[in-house]
């Protein structure tokens, strides 16, 4: 079987622990979490154990997404108070994960809900930005990945119609990856 000796998730995959369940199909499973940053906070996971966010099996990965979505449109249409929605993916220590079966957590937002992101905002140089691109680049480049529609070999700050990027303000900034709370932990233990 998949099971993990000492998982708490995979106790919960296996009814071994109680928890709060609201979706499973054969990939995925979602459940409430037991410290949750707002009413509704969910964490969807793999039924098959995985550690972190790569080495879940990709049509897993895709599905936790979809479920993700799924789940978010019912917090918005349900009862609970939820403005918007928050996905979370804690992918090693470093990023702040407690549990070490993959999940994703999925949590209702609305404003003055005590959630914070801290973070510090900085603009970077647009050759700091090359820079950072080229790294990544570097090793899709050499798996022969990531340029499907702009072709190999371009520049990586092609002239086309892409309006310059802001360089302060985080208003327009696009999405970064999010940090946990300031002074709260995104906790996902589940019920024991
Ligand atoms: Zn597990």
């Amino acid at each position: 079987m998949t099971e993990k000796p000492d998982c708490i998730f995979c106790g919960i995959v296996d009814r071994h622990a109680g928890s709060d369940i609201v979706w499973e199909d054969k990939l995925v499973l979602a459940f409430m979490d037991i410290n949750p940053v707002t009413d509704g906070h969910v964490l969807v996971i793999p039924k098959v154990h995985s550690v972190g966010l790569t080495d879940i099996a990709p049509e897993t990965a895709g599905r936790m997404m979809t479920v993700a979505q799924r789940l978010a449109q019912a917090m918005k249409d349900s009862d609970l108070r939820c403005d918007g929605v928050n996905l979370f993916f804690a992918d090693g220590e470093a990023a702040f994960q407690e549990v070490f079966h993959s999940h994703l957590h999925v949590f209702p937002r609305f404003p003055d809900d005590g959630f914070t992101i801290g973070a510090h905002w900085d603009g970077r140089s647009n050759e700091s930005l090359t820079a950072s691109a080229l790294a990544i680049r570097a090793v899709l480049d050499r798996d022969g990945d990531g340029l499907e529609l702009t072709g190999r070999g371009g520049e990586t700050r092609p002239e086309r119609d892409v309006p310059p990027r802001p360089r302060s303000g985080h208003s327009t900034s696009p999405p970064r990856p999010a940090g946990p709370p300031a002074g709260r932990g995104l906790a996902a233990n589940p019920r024991p």
